[in-house]
């Protein structure tokens, strides 16, 4: 159903509930304010629908998927408990033994054994044509000459570096903490230069203060790589202040690289094209072996390729690639 978190839209939940036995409100988060607010629409319209929400599902703590799939199972067992007894469901996604028994066993073994004669299994990752790839792949190639590096993560989609196909990062502390999560490591006892990731977002957010700052101010030796795809790509595409793009109600292009020298950083490069796997992969080999000490920034630029194609596709004309003879493709496909 359609609505908003705040106000609610009165009319449409009457219509979705009309006729419904009850229905299920996963909230997260306390207090409910939602379903406190969905009772009192549905109240006032005397609509008997029961509101599930925080009596099947935890009052507090994040509803990860095996949370929710705990909830929606009590409610399915309110409603419908056959089909958690495999009666209803096809013949391949049912459990050997009785559906219920196994779920309240374990929910999770039984939706993965559900789902898995349909699903193909897939872990995250970046986007297709994503501008971090070649620079977690220059990080790779790097790694054939010079050996493994300790890598700071950091929250964003940088963060699906640590997965496969990369497998590259080591810790991950928080939003903006790339760099200070570093810290420890800026000691003569390790041989190798630690490096440090963080997007565009969490450099903004408090990595300029906690990250670059302190490792001016302690006199670090180590790498941090800025990930300036031009948005708070992980949290939808929102302005920052290094975006290029001009927003009549806010400050953009304020780049990185003027930000890190004006608190004190004197090696600081931009790399303007990632796909340059050349230049990222020389560009790091650089930071991560000149004899110049002090903390060492690269700024990593292209545009994050999901906001593009949102920026890009509604400037072109939508039969555009119909009308096309030439067998080209278009950057939006
Ligand atoms: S949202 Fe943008 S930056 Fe994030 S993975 Fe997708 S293309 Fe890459």
């Amino acid at each position: 159903m359609l609505n908003l978190t705040y106000p609610l839209i009165d009319d449409e939940f009457k219509r979705f509930c009309a006729g419904k036995r009850g229905i299920l409100l996963v909230e997260e988060g306390q207090p409910d304010f939602i379903e406190q607010n969905v009772n009192t629409i549905l109240r006032r319209a005397d609509l008997q629908t029961r509101v599930h929400g925080k009596d099947v599902l935890p009052m507090a703590g994040e509803y990860t998927g095996g949370v929710v799939l705990k909830g929606v199972a009590r409610f399915i067992d309110i409603y419908a408990p056959t089909l958690l007894q495999g009666r209803d469901l096809p013949a391949a996604a049912r459990p050997a033994a009785s559906g219920l028994a196994v779920l309240n066993g374990n929910p999770k073994a039984f939706a993965i054994q559900a789902a898995s004669s349909e699903v193909q299994p897939r872990p995250p990752s970046f986007c297709t044509g994503c501008p971090e790839r070649p620079i977690f792949t220059a990080m790779k190639l790097l790694e054939r000459e010079l050996g493994q590096h300790h890598v700071s993560c950091d929250i964003g989609c940088h963060l699906f570096s640590v997965l496969p196909p990369f497998n590259i990062g080591a810790t991950t502390m928080g939003y903006g903490l790339g760099w200070a999560g570093a810290s420890a490591f800026n000691t003569p006892e390790t041989s190798k230069r630690t490096i440090a990731m963080m997007g565009d977002g969490g450099f903004w957010h408090n990595g300029l203060t906690s990250g670059v700052g302190n490792a001016v101010f302690n006199q670090t030796d180590n790498v941090l790589l800025v990930v300036d795809n031009g948005y708070s790509a992980a949290t939808g595409g929102q302005d920052v202040l290094s975006s290029k793009a001009i927003n009549p109600i806010r400050s953009t292009n304020n780049p990185i690289e003027k930000a890190v020298c004006g608190v004190g950083v004197k090696w600081a490069k931009t790399v303007t094209n990632t796909y340059s796997l050349a230049q990222m992969r020389d560009t790091l080999r650089e930071a991560l072996t000149t004899k110049e000490k002090g903390p060492k920034v690269i700024i990593a630029q292209s545009e994050c390729m999901l906001n593009r194609q949102r920026r890009v596709k509604p400037q072109i004309p939508q039969d555009d690639c119909r009308r096309r003879t030439c067998g080209a493709r278009a950057l939006w496909h």
